[in-house]
């Protein structure tokens, strides 16, 4: 028998404090299968409390009152604190998610310059001065924060997807409460401790933990002004449907069905090292996994096998260990998920080439790195987002048709080309509906760059300039000079 391990205990962040609970719900470790935290699972009458708490932080000193480089000071040492932490951060992660230590760690080091970045934008966010076509009228904007957020994430890269929204919303002026998923809720709590060592007034950063019924909640609370949301596609459209009845803004970023596209002219060796990034990076476990492998017809066979050799090298292990390249699925329903999806390719007549099972033996929930060709993008295999390490071959012949096959889905996330021919590299990449294309790449993010989907993978765009926006509402001042009295009758 080894030694118990200590099961530590959270509470929720409402109003700087911690707030306890008498339910709880259990956070477990998928490479141990064991729980090693435990938070408080939350009901609206949490969600009201943080609500509330997150509005008197907006209308009251010091956070209303606070210049927009106060602000953008705060979010500097925020970035800073986390820097210092990113380690702590990182294991926290592993331990909830069951993604490569490795990797959690290059996201925590890379997460302060989120903070960073949106510090620098806190204080260059005007509006401006419009020409106007009214006489005696002197017309400009203003770019006001939008109000209180409510942030809901997912449990796949639960301070990254966070750390995307809170950094612009805050540098906007905004006040959240954020939901993180129930599987993965200790780096949230955490980071919003370090919000209040950095010096964040109580209540800008309040943390509801629970499942839907409280992300339920808070898309419903008539006291939220704004919904950012990550998770899947179905869950987003939920969410949509029920803030439209306060008229809630939304923004989502959802699920996809990614294509990762490969010409006979592409560098064969560096595509085959990107078709692994893009679906067996973190187990699959990536919005915008390059599911669906285009491979033109000329090298199809060639490039497969290839595919099949560097699939086969694969080391499934602990995430915590630095030779290992793919962990756990992240949770048993998603382990669950992933088996069936397998099963349902296998059904449709999908050819399974690589992987295809569980792997029982090294710790809770692997699957291993699964490949299925013959695989024709009617099937549901090559329509319906797995969120594992599951990809299907499909076969092109034309430029022409891999662009009707790569825009035959009801998502529109990311997708890459692969090819030498700059013109060619361009042109698809035109006609491609996708938020994100790489050319020669996969997974590569950037806060610079806008990230968010067409389709059903979502509404609004986060990171780069564009976020703010997402943060914001444009108001319109119309000033009269002349001081005269108008016709009252008369519009304009
Ligand atoms: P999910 O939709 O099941 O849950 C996401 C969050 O929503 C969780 O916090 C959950 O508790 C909450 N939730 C569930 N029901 C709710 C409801 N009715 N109202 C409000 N909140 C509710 O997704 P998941 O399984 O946690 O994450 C996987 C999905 O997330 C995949 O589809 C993946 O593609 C997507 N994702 C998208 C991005 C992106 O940036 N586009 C990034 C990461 C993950």
């Amino acid at each position: 028998m080894g030694v118990e391990p200590t099961i530590e205990s959270y509470g929720m962040r409402i109003g700087g404090a911690d707030v306890l609970h008498d339910k709880y719900l259990d956070t477990v470790n998928p490479y141990t299968g064991q729980t090693w935290a435990r938070v408080p699972d939350g009901d609206a009458s949490h969600v009201d409390a943080a609500v509330k708490a997150a509005r008197d932080a907006f209308e009251t000193e010091p956070w209303s009152m606070m210049t927009a480089t106060q602000r953008g000071h705060l979010l500097r040492k925020l970035g800073d604190i986390v820097a210092r932490d990113a380690e702590a951060f990182a294991r926290m992660e592993t331990a909830d998610n069951g993604k490569l230590y490795r990797e959690m760690l290059g996201q925590w080091r890379y997460l302060p310059e989120y903070f960073y970045y949106f510090a620098g934008m806190a204080d260059k966010l005007a509006g401006s001065v419009l020409a106007s076509d009214r006489q005696n009228f002197h017309l400009y904007t203003r770019q006001e924060p939008v109000g209180v957020v409510g942030a809901i994430t997912a449990w796949n890269s639960p301070g990254m997807l966070l750390i995307m929204k809170l950094a612009a919303g805050l540098a906007a002026g905004c006040t959240f409460v954020v939901k993180p998923s129930e599987y993965t809720p200790i780096s949230t709590i955490e980071l919003a401790k370090r919000a209040d060592e950095a010096g964040f007034p109580p209540g800008v950063f309040n943390v509801v933990t629970g499942g839907g019924v409280v992300g339920a909640a808070l898309v419903n609370h008539p006291g939220i002004d704004k919904i950012a949301f990550t998770g899947g596609t179905e869950t987003g459209k939920r969410i949509a449907a029920s803030a439209a009845a306060n008229l809630t803004r939304v923004s989502l970023e959802l699920g996809g069905k990614s294509p990762n596209i490969v010409f006979e002219d592409a560098d064969l060796d560096v595509a085959v090292n990107g078709a692994i990034a893009g679906i067996f990076g973190a187990s699959g476990q990536s919005c915008s996994a390059g599911s669906r492998l285009l491979l033109q017809d000329s090298i199809h066979d060639r490039f497969l096998e290839k595919l099949i050799q560097q699939t086969r090298t694969i080391r499934l292990g602990d995430p915590m260990d630095a030779e290992t390249q793919m962990g756990p699925i992240a949770n048993e329903p998603q382990y669950r998920k992933v088996l069936s999806s397998i099963e349902m390719a296998k059904h449709e007549g999908a050819r399974l080439v690589e992987g295809g099972e569980a792997v029982t033996d090294i710790g809770s929930y692997f699957v291993k790195p699964t490949i299925f060709t013959d695989v024709t993008n009617d099937m549901r295999i090559a329509q319906e987002e797995v969120f594992g390490p599951i990809l299907s071959v499909i076969r092109f012949k034309t430029e022409e048709e891999a662009v009707a096959i790569a825009n035959d889905t009801r998502f529109g996330l990311a997708a890459a080309v692969w090819t030498k021919n700059v013109h060619r590299a361009h042109r698809v990449s035109a006609k491609l509906r996708a938020g994100t294309v790489w050319i020669n790449a996969y997974r590569v993010v950037s806060y610079m760059a806008p990230f968010g989907g067409f389709g059903e993978s979502g509404l609004g765009r986060e990171n780069g300039p564009d976020a703010m926006r997402e943060f914001t509402e444009t108001k319109t001042v119309f000033v009269e000079l002349s001081g005269q009295p108008r016709d009252p009758f008369k519009l304009g």
